[in-house]
């Protein structure tokens, strides 16, 4: 059970690929998630990051595959945020080949651009689990974690300016990818701008 999900900023890729790793039982990967906890030490990659840029090939391939070979992804995983370009899909072949696995299917989600602006100004973050709060899912009392009361926070990279250049870059990058999976028979495209149980029944 190995799932992509694609889709560009603020289609619901996170949401919905945490809804389906727990559907499933299987881990749910977002190189995003992991590159953000490493910022937290590495000044650097938080430059990275807050500019919106790609971080190198080289250094998210090894993180992955470290990540992959963990016991826990033996049954399948959902992964979020990667592939990114071409050279990661191939890269990502190379470890399925290596650990003995194949991708099951790869989920594209879609929205409108101005769904997507919407989505991004409204999105705020627990800094201690994780949990996504938005225009569908508004945290209780508009400030703090449902879960565990934290206060949330606004993303540094969920800004209008580097929404635009995300947008971008996603269109440049990351549509190769989908034709390449077009071709393998393994893409399907989801319509995300659907109330999300409706999004999560189509997955
Ligand atoms: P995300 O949480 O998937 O929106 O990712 C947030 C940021 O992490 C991106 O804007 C990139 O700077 C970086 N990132 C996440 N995944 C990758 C990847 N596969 N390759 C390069 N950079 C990535």
């Amino acid at each position: 059970m190995i799932y992509v999900m694609m889709g560009g900023p603020a289609t619901g890729k996170g949401t919905r690929s945490k809804i389906l790793s727990k559907e499933l039982n299987i881990p749910h990967i977002s190189t995003g998630t992991m590159l953000r906890e490493e910022a937290t030490q590495n000044e650097e990659l938080a430059k990275v990051l807050s500019e919106g840029k790609l971080v190198s090939d080289d250094l998210v391939n090894k993180a992955l595959y470290k990540r992959l070979k963990r016991a826990d992804c033996k049954n399948g995983f959902v992964l979020d945020g990667y592939p990114r370009n071409l050279e990661q899909a191939y890269a990502l072949e190379a470890m399925m080949r290596k650990l003995n696995m194949e991708i099951t299917e790869v989920l594209e989600l879609v929205i409108p651009r101005a769904l997507a602006f919407k989505r991004i100004l409204e999105r705020r973050e627990c800094p201690n689990c994780k949990k996504v709060y938005g225009v569908d899912f508004p945290p209780k009392d508009g400030k703090h974690c449902d879960n565990c009361g934290s206060e949330l926070f606004a993303r540094a990279d969920d800004t209008e300016e580097t929404l635009t250049k995300r947008i971008e870059i996603y269109e440049r990058e990351s549509k190769p990818i989908l034709d390449y999976y077009r071709k393998k028979g393994i893409l399907k495209t989801v319509d995300s701008s659907r109330h999300p149980e409706k999004v999560m029944e189509t997955i």
